[in-house]
């Protein structure tokens, strides 16, 4: 983890190494007897524990960390100053010896995270423990270009946490989630066809520009992964999300962790070679890539070739749920060649599960066509114990991964320890 310490704020900025695994579970180990953390414990150590729900109490603590009751207690003491957790009696104990538990306190700040689509950013709030506060949608034109879409994105920001009755100080990280191969150790678009005039954007330094507060800038597919990881449980230890909407891009997550690849497009199978035609246009270069032979934007263009009077993907689900069989034919054949280019990425990463986000997702015919291709397609040793489904995180999925990915960037041990040292300097 490569770390800034931000001349503005002293905070620890959370840029990630390429590829690197994000987690803040670094310091413990699964051991065939349970969970371990490699002496000495330090306090964001503990935190970790008490974050991930595998430590509940001190004598929890203690039993994990090895360390002496005195010490578990000067660490969750030093937790408890720094406002980050509080001990509290167990839900339902009706008296007696019961030891009380610790946990995170969801009112130690906020986070922000905005998900960037074709035509709105979904807007989420979220307290330390990514209980939402606020979620919002605001429409932007595109075309109005980088600046005043991030300007928009923190005014919208500021008046959030305003509705909400939160102060601006109470923000401690925010995410932006971007339809474009993203560097996200540097926070920076590589190329998009969606974001015309967004290629090689420092997005980091335009946000910089309004605040201060550690960020992070990731894939909208990185981030639906993101989302639907947490939901599947860590038990899924390799999965792939991939959103189709009017572009098609996949998030991996590759032994717990999001694997972004070394300089971000792990996951892009949008520009892959297909055996299909091609209804739209793309720069990729790629003849008939996936983008532009199966995408929402290319189903549209061919149902409009065929003098259907549609604009958007939800006006072509609509039609597919009228049951009007070209709009139906036309997704089946999308599925099918969407499911030929993921059951080599499948047949590649051996994942647990596939989940779909994205409006095309709700389209039976299409998630139909796909699963159908991926189980023919694929080595009986992959398929075995793969399922293939819709995802559980809705339409908000994107921002809810952002709060998620900010949330485990700055709730680092290391980044705990110097937020403990920092105020104890302060109060020295
Ligand atoms: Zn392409």
């Amino acid at each position: 983890m490569q770390e800034v310490i931000d001349e503005h704020s002293g905070k620890f900025e959370p840029r990630e190494e390429r590829g690197q695994k994000s987690s803040s579970l670094v310091l413990v180990s699964e051991t065939t007897t349970g969970y371990r953390v490699d002496p000495p414990a330090s306090s964001g150590a503990v935190f970790s524990l008490i974050r991930q729900g595998i430590a509940q109490t001190r004598r929890d603590i203690s039993r994990f960390t090895s360390l002496a009751p005195s010490t578990v207690s000067l660490r969750v003491e030093a937790l408890i100053d720094e406002g980050l957790i509080e001990e509290a009696e167990r839900e339902g104990s009706t008296g007696g010896r019961q030891p009380r538990v610790l946990r995170v306190r969801g009112e130690a700040g906020t986070v922000a995270s905005a998900a960037l689509g074709a035509r709105h950013f979904t807007l989420a709030l979220a307290d330390m423990v990514g209980r939402p506060i606020d979620v919002t949608e605001v429409p932007i034109d595109v075309a109005s270009g980088p600046t005043v879409i991030v300007d928009k994105i923190w005014s919208s920001v500021e008046a959030a946490l305003a509705r909400c009755g939160l102060a601006p100080s109470s923000l401690r990280g925010i995410a932006l989630g971007v339809p474009a191969p993203v560097d996200s150790r540097l926070g920076t678009v590589s190329s998009s066809a969606q974001l015309p005039g967004w290629d090689h954007l420092d997005l980091y330094a335009l946000l910089r520009g309004h605040t201060p507060t550690p960020a992070v800038i990731e894939n909208d597919a990185n981030l639906l992964a993101m989302a639907e990881h947490r939901l599947a449980g860590p038990a899924v230890e390799n999965m792939l999300a991939v959103k189709v909407g009017g572009r098609i891009g996949s998030g991996i997550i590759a032994g717990g962790h999001l694997y972004t690849g070394a300089s971000g497009a792990a996951g892009e199978i949008s520009h892959s070679a297909t055996d299909g035609v091609s209804f739209i246009h793309c720069s990729c270069g790629t003849e008939n890539c996936l983008e532009s032979v199966a995408s929402g934007s290319a189903i549209i263009a061919r149902l409009r070739g065929e003098g259907f009077d549609i604009t958007t993907t939800a006006d072509l689900i609509a039609l597919s749920s009228a049951g009007t069989p070209a709009a139906i034919e036309a997704l089946r054949d999308s599925g099918k060649r969407v499911g030929e280019v993921l059951a080599e990425v499948v047949n590649f990463l051996n994942p647990n599960l596939v989940v779909f986000g994205g409006s095309l997702s709700a389209a039976d015919a299409f998630v139909a066509a796909v699963r159908g291709t991926v189980f023919q397609r694929c080595l009986p040793i992959v398929t075995a114990g793969l399922e293939v489904k819709v995802g559980l995180a809705g339409p908000d999925a994107e921002a809810q991964g952002g709060i998620n990915l900010i949330l485990e960037r700055i709730l680092t041990p290391e980044a705990i320890d110097r937020a403990i040292a920092q105020s104890r300097q302060a109060v020295a």
